[in-house]
Order: C-alpha cells, then structure tokens, then sequence
C-alpha cells in the first residue's frame, strides 16, 4: 500500500485561457487584434483584456497598440508556469507538469505528488531547492531563479533490469539535446551521472526508484543543470568545479523551452529502454560524450580503492577499467575521482 506523503506545498495553478493566449501571441510572432484573439480562444473581448493585465503581472512584455492589437515584445527566460505549460503542449496529452516557486527538492515533491494520486508521467519544476539532493547525501546548490532544477517521474511496473541504463541514457539525449540548440558547446558525461562542459560540472542527475522484489515500480529522474547562474555567484566551494551554459557560451537561455527539451530528451531514453530499443548501441551512443575514456581515473568500489585507465562502459552500462594489475574490471557502482 502506499502511503501518503505529508505535502504543505501546492503547485501554482496555471490559467488554461492565458496558456492560449500565450500560445496564439507566440505562434503569430505579431500583433493580433483583441477581437481574433477572442475569437480564436472562445471567450469575450473583456475576459481578453483582463488576461491581458494578468499575463503582464506574471512577467510577460505585451505591447498593446489601438487598432493593431496586442504582441509579445520579448519572451522572458526565466521560469514561469504559464509558459511551460504553452511549450509543455509538445508534449504527450497524458503529461502533467507541475510548478513550485520553491521546493525542499524536486525529487521528494515528486514522490509526494505520486503518493497523494498524481497520475504519472509528471514533471516537476521549481524556482529554488532548498534542500537539493545529489547523490550519497549530497548537496545539489540551486541557485534562485537562474537554473533547472526538475524531476521526472515514471511508472514502469516492469523488472527492474529493463531500466538498468536509463541514467546514462537520459544523460546521453540530455547531451543531444543541448548539443542540438548550442552546437559549441564541448559536452560530456561523467560516467554515470555528470555532465561536464569543459571539465567543470554543468549539470547532475539523481535517479531514485522503488523496487519491490521483482518490480519496478516508480523512477524519478532528478536532474539540475545550470542555465543562467553566473560563474562568480557559485557558491565559494564549487566555483572552481561548477559552470553554467551562460558562462560557457556568455549568453542566456530561455529556461521554458529547455524544460520542455529535457523532458522529451528523458522520454525519449525512458522509451529507449522500456521499449528495448536496441537500434543504436548504448557504448557506441556514450562514446560521444565519455568524459572519462582513456583518462586515468580512480574510484571507490565496496570500499576498497581501485586506479586505472577508463576504457568506456560495456552493453550494460558498466564502466570498464582496466585496473594497475591489467586485469579489465567492470564497475557498477562507484565514485570516480580524475588523476591530474
Ligand atoms: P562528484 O563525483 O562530482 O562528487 P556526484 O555524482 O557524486 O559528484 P552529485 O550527486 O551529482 O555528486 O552532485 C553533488 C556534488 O556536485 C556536490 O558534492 C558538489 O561538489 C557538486 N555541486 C553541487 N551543486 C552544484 C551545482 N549547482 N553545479 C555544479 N556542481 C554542483
């Protein structure tokens, strides 16, 4: 049975009729009369002129010129709600998005939100974490405003070992996707769970599942990626290991649209592995983007230290290494550590 979480926070409630606004204003990419609007969306010139006011109060520039009608004068790129759920329509009908401007951390709402009835697959989005998670108890810093912090959930109720690479499937579409939108940007993982741009951590992934004897029954993917902080407002600890898209490329990003990005980028390796999709090999797919390939490396396995030259990772995802003594290792787990 499950139970049901304890959830003080209420996601913002976001207004179908400014969605299709929104969506109309973007899709025309010029001015469109008060009367075509109301006509286009089924409701009267008033209501229009009130959503109107709405819209600009959320954030969003409207230019509003008699005669002419209303136009967006310039998408914002910060999060808003609104405008997730307009790019959000790309996605499945079946694909609920939730939004909070702040959260502990976007896995746990996640599994809150499933707990208490939330039908999956669902996204979470939040402003700020307050307590995000990394892996092993880590802290993910999620700076206010700037960054992604987003957590995907599934319910595979199939066995667990269907699933077993959907990490380091969803880092490599996360890749694609990001690499698609800014060709320049020289992108990598850090086998199993980083990714790296030009040897500093851009983004983390943290997947948590619920397996029960033979069952998989929920996985959230937790992902952060760092969009439009600035290098010098890292925390102290992690500014010399920390980047963002916007300090690689000195320009920023509409934080919407790439929402919408990671999330069909995570469906598309969630469907990779339920569908047993074997077109394309997973170690051929992670070359691309392998971080730590021929690079001497050492990790923590089971508590005992191991050194090596990283060869890749095999068909199941496991990193291979082959250790000081020349013998090849297969790694399933561990914390790996670069050798400068
Ligand atoms: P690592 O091997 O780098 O320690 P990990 O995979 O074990 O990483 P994660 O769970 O991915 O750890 O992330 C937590 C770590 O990432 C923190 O200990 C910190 O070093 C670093 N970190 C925390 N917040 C950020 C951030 N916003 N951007 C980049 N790095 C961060």
């Amino acid at each position: 049975m499950i139970k049901k979480l304890i959830t003080q926070n209420q996601p913002v409630e976001v207004d179908p009729t400014e969605v299709a606004i929104l969506k109309t204003l973007i899709e025309s990419n010029a001015y469109v009369s008060g009367s075509a609007l109301a006509k286009s969306i089924g409701i009267s010139r008033t209501t229009i002129h009130t959503k109107m006011d709405q819209l600009k109060s959320a954030g969003f520039k409207i230019n509003a010129i008699s005669n002419r009608g209303y136009c967006l004068e310039k998408l914002p790129q910060n999060l808003l709600p609104q405008l997730l759920h307009t790019y959000g329509q790309a996605l499945s009908k079946d694909f609920q998005l939730f939004f909070y401007p702040s959260v502990d951390s976007t896995n746990l709402e996640a599994e809150r939100l499933f707990s208490n009835g939330a039908k999956t697959p669902f996204a979470v989005f939040t402003h700020k974490q307050t307590a995000g998670k990394g892996r092993l108890g880590r802290k993910w810093h999620s700076q206010a405003n700037k960054n992604l912090y987003c957590s995907i959930m599934f319910s595979p109720n199939t066995p667990p070992e269907k699933l077993q690479s959907f990490t380091l499937w969803a880092g490599i579409e996360v890749c694609r996707s990001l690499k698609a939108l800014i060709p320049s940007l020289d992108l990598k993982i850090k086998w199993p769970n980083d990714l790296y741009c030009n040897g500093k951590k851009v983004s983390g992934i943290l997947t948590e599942a619920k397996i029960d004897s033979d069952r998989m029954h929920t996985i959230i993917l937790g992902l952060g990626l760092n969009i439009n902080s600035t290098q010098k407002s890292f925390p102290k600890e992690i500014q010399s290991i920390a980047t963002s898209l916007r300090a690689e490329t000195h320009q920023s990003y509409d934080m919407n649209a790439l929402s919408i990005e990671i999330i069909q980028a995570t469906v598309r390796a969630y469907n990779k592995c339920i569908e047993s999709n074997d077109d394309e090999s997973l170690s051929d797919a992670w070359d691309a983007f392998d971080y730590l390939r021929d690079r001497t490396i050492s990790l923590t396995e089971n508590g005992k230290k191991i050194s090596g030259l990283a060869l890749g990772i095999n068909v199941y995802g496991a990193l291979q290494l082959k250790a000081n003594d020349g013998t090849i290792r297969s790694i399933h787990s561990g914390d790996v550590t670069l050798k400068r």
